[in-house]
């Protein structure tokens, strides 16, 4: 785990695109049913010197229509906004595009070729859309996604792209299990809402921070105590899984490892731009 002596990185994220008003159940295992909650696609950034790490790396309106609505130009340029796309039970107005994928590395000085790692937490298509925009950098994703990708159950299938949008992505590099990615940079494996979800633990000057590998908001991690109670344990686990209780283990895992968790999706994270602040 991160030690004392290891660097201390900033944190740097950008949102590429907003799920506007999604039911906030879908996160949030048996809890907050009726309510929504905006979802940022956040993509984050850990300059470590030589290395230039992504994590994540977004989608936006155009990718969204293309290659998971599956629409042609001329049907992109036929849709109005306000259509509604059903998808796992439930019907979503079209994401709204917030930051460009090169404008928000160009608010960190990075081009797109500077990145030399770019770390998928999970291959679900909102954290994937912009994977051959980096053309050095090696793509990392756990082997057990890798497979379910390429032949997701039915149950799941709505959450990730067509098998070719897998089968053309460049420079992919399997891993397994934790790893250290980078000194003071350390790689945990958590299962639970995909089979091979990689989360990081990342040393800063205020402790460690937690980028989940996996769809998360601070409601999974930071659940009020009113809630807790009446419920009886402490955390929220993912509601989309093909594990509950692995995607409860993996997050409770996370909450301890780490002094603060910055969740992929949750929309507070928009009004700030890195962490440390
Ligand atoms: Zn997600």
């Amino acid at each position: 785990m991160n030690r004392r002596e290891d660097p201390k990185y900033v944190i740097k994220y950008f949102t590429n695109a907003v799920g506007p008003k999604r039911e906030k159940s879908r996160f949030t295992y048996l809890n907050y049913y009726g309510q929504k909650v905006d979802i940022p696609y956040i993509v984050f950034g850990i300059d470590a010197g030589k290395e230039k790490v992504l994590v994540d790396c977004g989608c936006n309106l155009y990718q969204y229509n293309r290659y998971i609505k599956g629409y042609t130009d001329e049907q992109i340029q036929a849709a109005k906004s306000g259509d509604l796309f059903t998808a796992g039970g439930e019907s979503f107005a079209d994401i709204e595009d917030v930051t460009s994928f090169e404008d928000g590395l160009a608010e960190w000085g990075w081009k797109p070729e500077d990145v030399t790692i770019l770390f998928i937490t999970h291959l679900h298509w909102d954290h994937i859309m912009n994977i051959n925009a980096c053309p050095n950098a090696r793509v990392l994703i756990q082997r057990d996604e890798w497979k379910f990708a390429l032949e997701p159950h039915p149950i799941q299938k709505f959450a990730y792209a067509d098998r070719w949008f897998y089968e053309q992505m460049k420079n992919v590099e399997l891993v397994e299990g934790d790893y250290t990615l980078l000194p003071g940079i350390e790689v945990v494996k958590t299962p639970g809402h995909t089979p091979g979800g990689q989360s990081l633990l990342i040393n800063t000057a205020k402790g460690i921070a937690c980028l989940t590998g996996y769809c998360a908001i601070n409601d999974n991690f930071y659940p009020p105590k009113s809630l807790t109670d009446k419920i009886g344990y402490p955390i929220l686990a993912a509601t989309v899984h093909v594990n509950s209780i692995d995607a409860y283990y993996s997050t409770l895992r996370l909450l301890q490892a780490s002094d603060i968790v910055l969740p992929s999706h949750e929309v507070t994270l928009m009004a700030s731009k890195q962490f440390p602040a």
